[in-house]
């Protein structure tokens, strides 16, 4: 385990506070993640021959007060899903401190502010927190380590949210992080701390000593975060630690499932029991340790004779995460296309309206609309499902930018997590780790390949709940008295397609072939010139009526059937469609309301 310590003399010119003597030898611990009690070194080291241990948490306005101008419920940063997962989370995790002798004291404001007026009223000598390799963390770290350098006090920041310490990997690479999961699998080795059981409980904790003036209170719900009567469908995951161990505990005695598990095998349309273990919220936040998962699916692996290896087994996927982890801590601007190495640089289309179509579900496409309503509503989807809506959006069907994506994920996730977000936008619109931009996801047929009868459309989108199965993932190839009979007019009760699928991927597979020969070209050093003419040129290709492939691309929501169908190359089936759609265009009163 790496324990990063830093010790320094006070100050001469910092007064002590009076309390000091009152302290004792306190020590605070600070929870960010690191939701939990087991597993917890900062926990243990906190509490190690101190006479108090003041357990803290700092709410940020900034992460929890209402945002009135975001696109859904929720602050500035986060979708109030994940602001309720969290709040259940300190509740828990105040229970158990109060089990121990402890609870939690929670304070609000600026965390690096609050913090350092904590440290001063309460005297103490001692910090704890867990690292965190976030850039908002190790901003926030530097200022709070640049007062308790001054002021004598002891950080003790050991790693525990990863398997490994993404430092000591990109060192062992001499410097440079590991751009591949095999190479990063070789640098990585076993994890040290394997060999010895990792402490899972503790009997007791220090008490808490006196708080002086700080404000302190207890968890505050989400209407004292001031959101009023919410009324909104809630994820079904419960937050904190004591829920992820319950799951933990579900998922590793199934030792069958576990040794067998192997992704990308895996139904995406599963959401009764989903086809993975929804630990991810849990190793979000902390509630669950990463290394704790590892340790007890190496005990399954010892207990059977055969299991899957990585990166497709259960222990494989922790190892993206860290994988993740390390590239994104070794890479400058790793969340955004413009001055990140690692990215290549391709001119997105910047449309307003097709991504509202997208986050709003209204892309006319069941699947990928049942997966955003999943987003929206439960704050989990399952990776294949977050595969599909992601190429979607990019490299698949719109050609709109990653970063875009990306941020609606970032607000919508109850797993949101920034080094595994970005990672896997980055992947998923191949600019990044993965390459065949000739390789679609269907936004039709790879959903139902899994869900035939539609089930996961049917619950997400209940408009489409009595479509008939063969026309589920293509309503708008129903006729009209289906149309009606299922009591769902495409065109006025659900969306028409904004693209069409055959058409909108060929041109994003030329548009990136383009983008990619440039890249190749300039050895990525391209221009903001550059991209621009390749937009140009790109967009001049598409007008152009010579070029083979027509511009398909229509204003949301008003692609005709005309249009729609002079895409489908003459056959039976393209006129069976034109006659169908005609009539919905022309004669049928309310369709376009
Ligand atoms: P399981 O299959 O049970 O895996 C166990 C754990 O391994 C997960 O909880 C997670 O911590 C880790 N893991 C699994 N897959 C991956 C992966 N591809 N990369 C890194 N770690 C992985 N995961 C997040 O935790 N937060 C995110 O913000 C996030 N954003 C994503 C965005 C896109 C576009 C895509 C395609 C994937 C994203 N993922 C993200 C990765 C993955 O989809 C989720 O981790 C997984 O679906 C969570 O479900 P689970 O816990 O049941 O996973």
């Amino acid at each position: 385990m790496q324990l990063l310590l830093c010790l320094s003399k006070p100050a001469q010119h910092l007064k002590k506070n009076p309390l000091m003597a009152a302290s004792g030898s306190g020590s605070i611990m600070w929870f960010r993640k690191g939701l939990r009690i087991h597993d917890n070194p900062a926990l243990e080291y906190a509490s190690k021959g101190s006479d108090f241990v003041y357990p803290v948490f700092v709410i940020d306005p900034h992460y929890m007060e209402p945002d009135p101008k975001a696109f859904s419920p929720g602050s500035k940063l986060a979708g109030l899903n994940r602001i309720r997962f969290l709040l259940e989370s300190l509740v828990d995790l105040d229970t158990s401190l109060k089990k121990l002798g402890s609870r939690l004291l929670i304070s609000k404001g600026e965390p690096g502010q609050v913090l350092i007026q904590c440290l001063k009223e309460w005297g103490v000598k001692k910090l704890c927190f867990e690292h965190d390799t976030d850039p908002y963390y190790q901003a926030l770290d530097i200022k709070v380590k640049e007062y308790t350098s001054a002021a004598g006090i002891e950080v003790f920041s050991p790693v525990s949210h990863t398997l490994f310490n993404p430092a000591d990997i990109i060192q062992r690479n001499g410097g440079k992080p590991p751009l591949t999961y095999q190479s990063f699998l070789k640098l990585a080795g076993q994890p040290s701390w394997l060999s010895s059981p990792l402490l899972t409980s503790i009997s007791s904790l220090p008490p808490v000593g006196d708080v002086g003036s700080c404000e302190i209170s207890e968890v505050p719900t989400i209407k004292d975060l001031g959101y009023g009567d919410i009324e909104q469908e809630w994820t079904p995951f419960r937050g904190g630690e004591s829920e992820a161990l319950k799951r933990l505990k579900e998922s590793v005695s199934d030792k069958n499932w576990i040794a067998n598990f192997e992704k990308p095998k895996g139904n995406p349309s599963l959401f009764v029991k989903p086809a993975t273990t929804v630990l991810s919220p849990y190793l979000k936040f902390g509630c669950l340790s990463s290394r704790y998962f590892y340790q007890c699916l190496q005990d399954v692996y010892k207990n059977v004779q055969k299991h899957t290896s990585p990166p497709v087994s259960l222990a494989g996927q922790l190892l993206w995460r860290d994988f993740f982890y390390t590239v994104a801590f070794g890479t400058p601007n790793f969340d955004r296309m413009k001055g990140n190495k690692l990215c290549k640089q391709i001119p997105w289309n910047d449309d307003d309206e097709l991504l509202a179509a997208w986050r709003e579900a209204r892309t006319g496409y069941p699947w990928i609309d049942a997966i955003m309503v999943q987003l929206r509503t439960w704050g989990w989807m399952h990776h294949l499902a977050r595969h599909s809506v992601a190429c979607f959006l990019t490299r698949g069907d719109l050609f709109l930018h990653w970063e875009r994506g990306r941020d609606v994920f970032e607000r919508l996730l109850i797993d949101s997590d920034w080094a595994i977000n970005n990672g896997n936008w980055l992947w998923l619109s191949c600019s990044s780790f993965f390459y065949q931009y000739n390789r679609i996801y269907s936004p039709i047929s790879f959903g139902k390949k899994y869900d035939p009868n539609g089930n996961y459309i049917r619950h997400f989108l209940p408009v489409l709940k009595d479509m008939p199965k063969e026309y589920i993932y293509e309503p708008w190839t129903a006729p009209p008295g289906i149309q009606r009979k299922a009591k769902c007019i495409i065109g006025r009760d659900y969306p028409k397609p904004v693209v069409y699928h055959d058409s909108a991927s060929k041109e994003c597979k030329r548009k990136l072939a383009e983008a990619y020969a440039l890249n190749q070209k300039l050895n990525g050093q391209l221009s903001q010139e550059d991209l621009d003419s390749l937009r140009r040129k790109l967009e001049q290709d598409e007008e152009d009526p010579e070029p083979k492939i027509r511009r398909q691309r229509q204003k949301v929501g008003h692609l005709t059937s005309q249009d729609f169908c002079k895409t489908i190359s003459g056959g039976k089936r393209g006129r069976e469609l034109m006659s169908i759609l005609d009539f919905i265009d022309s004669g049928w009163p309310s369709l376009e309301a």
